[in-house]
């Protein structure tokens, strides 16, 4: 019997964590829950903490802790509730824990990451926006902690595996010419462009192929989920922008690819299915079962690719711009990206003001060299400042729901 993993599993209420938690159910012999974490979403959290018994849960408040507090005492169990972004950390660096699940969304995830890292913890990355903001204090930290990182962005895991198990950074030296980061072009693909001003969050929300938490949902409609994944495989692979092109794939059943200097091009495929990455790193080595129906091949055809429309996505424009700039410059367009998302979900502004808020602030804040956390996290909170001043001044309070 292989060894018990014990497993922290950080936001594990959303899509993620609850397909972390239906695999881990699936492998009592290999997988012992430690601590769960959570928001807002409370009763879930709670049925959570029924089922596997971890010895700690995290939620974010006060309020929301003492109510799980209620539940876990009124059900004689013994699991201990703590709240706070320091009980995060903790949860992610106790010395019972060999595996983190990073999967909070937005910058609220860089913290207990950076403290999973520090703790030289196998860490499962859910979190793109970390690297975002602060890939290269993250990667610097895994390498002197002895972490192991495993992605598991579909894309980021589909190309893992199609890498050399030796590769170690250099991707020249294992003969890789090209990533090809696939995409599904989202909801709004092939909507008449006159109609982007209008459309919904529901409409934005509704992917094509995959359910995920709204955050992401709306950033996979503007193509800001792609520029976010550039920029989290120029850090995971230590690619150049030049070395990552993004093809427009509407199908998902290809997750992306690596182009070797021999012509050779291996792709991941699969039914999308979140357990399939994450099983993938729970496993690891070890392919283990998902729960993941096979590929039906005759039914998942014919596969299209095409190039994007970076008039269409101008998101995808600004991340790669700001990953060329480089310093604070990816922190501000993450920053910025997700007041813009939240106001767009709250109905304060359209869906074409995201990119024209994000440029505002990109151009607003200027970006600095990452000479450590403290810079990341100024530029952070600048670029959110920036973001909404422009809506105070050009979306003042009215909602456009009526519209
Ligand atoms: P979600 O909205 O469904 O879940 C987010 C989780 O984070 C919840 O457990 C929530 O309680 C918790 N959370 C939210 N705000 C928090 C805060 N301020 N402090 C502490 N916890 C907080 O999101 P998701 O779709 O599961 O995505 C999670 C992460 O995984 C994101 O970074 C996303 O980009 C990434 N990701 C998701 C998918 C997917 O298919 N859903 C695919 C690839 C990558
Ligand atoms: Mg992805």
């Amino acid at each position: 019997m292989a060894e018990i993993q014990n497993i922290t599993v950080l936001g594990a209420t959303g899509t993620i964590g609850v397909n972390t938690l239906d695999v881990v159910a699936r492998h009592p012999d290999r997988f012992r829950v430690v601590a769960l974490t959570g928001n807002t979403q409370i009763d879930r959290l709670f049925e959570q903490c029924v089922t596997f018994q971890p010895a700690f849960a995290v939620v974010l408040d006060a309020d929301g802790a003492e109510q799980l507090q209620q539940k876990i005492s009124g059900a004689g169990m013994e699991t201990e509730v703590l709240s706070g972004i320091e009980a995060l950390e903790r949860v992610s660096s106790l010395p019972e824990v060999d595996t983190v699940m990073a999967a909070i969304v937005g910058a609220a995830g860089l913290r207990p990451a950076l403290a999973a890292a520090r703790a030289g913890k196998r860490i499962l990355l859910a979190n793109k926006e970390t690297l975002v903001m602060s890939g290269g204090i993250f990667m610097q930290t895994v390498q002197q902690s002895g972490a192991e990182l495993l992605p598991i962005d579909s894309e980021h895991n589909a190309i893992f595996q199609a890498l050399p198990r030796d590769f170690a950074g250099d991707l020249r030296a294992v003969g890789v010419r090209r990533i090809l980061l696939t995409a599904s072009g989202g909801p709004f693909r092939t909507r008449p462009l006159d109609e982007l001003p209008h459309v919904t969050p529901q409409q934005a929300c509704a992917h094509p192929n995959w359910v995920m938490g709204r955050k992401i949902s709306v950033d996979s409609a503007s193509m800001m989920n792609k520029g976010l994944e550039v920029i989290e495989a120029r850090w995971l692979f230590n690619a150049s922008a030049e070395e990552i092109e993004v093809m427009i794939h509407p199908q998902s059943v290809i997750h992306s690819m690596v182009e070797y200097l021999d012509g050779s091009v291996l792709a991941q495929m699969g039914t999308p299915d979140m357990r399939t990455p994450i099983a993938y790193a729970l496993g690891f080595p070890t392919r283990i079962e998902a729960g993941v129906s096979p590929l039906d091949f005759y039914k998942a055809g014919p596969l299209n690719f095409e190039p994007p429309d970076l008039n269409r996505f101008p998101c995808l424009n600004l991340a790669y711009q700001a990953l060329r700039h480089g310093g604070t410059a990816p922190a501000i367009l993450n920053a910025a990206n997700e007041i813009a998302v939240a106001a767009f979900l709250e109905q304060r502004i359209s869906f074409t003001d995201i990119p024209v808020m994000i440029e505002h602030a990109l151009e607003g804040v200027a970006s600095r060299g990452v000479s450590g956390l403290e810079a990341v996290l100024e530029a952070d909170l600048l670029a959110r400042e920036a973001a909404t001043l422009w809506m105070l001044q050009h979306r003042p309070a009215r909602s456009l729901s009526g519209h």
